[in-house]
């Protein structure tokens, strides 16, 4: 049978793909994303938090569950990693691109053991993109340093 349809493009790689590195993992029982941890410690100890100002305003003691009610599960990345359970939520998540390049965060809560599952990787020549961009610049800076040297030795 002949293919009458036009051949989708290939899918845009994504952060969790073609990993070329070991994913770093951190296992805490507070965030180790900044994001998130002043209202955990309030929680955890029962005070108020803000309420997210979406759904109304104010401070309101609330339970896990109910705080963390409108984060979604990371389905690349469901597990909890200290008990496995796949009952978690992701409150923190970036990914960068440069050059092809990529660097991710990811971290969830498991709402089982209240543990926070962390995981970050960066491909091996992974360079942000301001990084770059200064690296590109000292190469030019150089190499125009270079060539003014030499023609300063052509010169009699
Ligand atoms: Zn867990």
């Amino acid at each position: 049978m002949q293919r009458t349809m036009p051949v989708p493009d290939e899918k845009a790689p994504e952060y969790h793909q073609n990993l070329r590195a070991d994913i770093v993992t951190f296992i805490g029982p507070s965030p180790k994303a900044l994001v998130h941890s002043r209202e955990w410690k309030k929680i955890m100890v029962g005070d108020p938090v803000e309420i997210n100002p979406s759904v109304g305003h104010g401070f309101k003691i609330m339970t896990v569950d109910e705080w963390s009610g409108r984060w979604k599960r990371n389905d690349d990345f469901p597990d909890c990693l200290a008990c496995a359970s796949k009952n978690t939520k992701e409150h923190h998540f970036n990914q960068t691109w440069c050059r092809g390049l990529k660097k991710w965060e990811s971290e969830l809560l498991c709402l089982d053991c209240h543990m926070f599952s962390w995981r970050s990787y960066a491909d091996p020549d992974f360079l942000a993109p301001e990084e770059y961009e200064k690296l590109k610049w000292s190469k030019m800076l150089e190499e125009q340093a270079e060539k003014e040297a030499k023609e300063k030795e052509i010169l009699p």
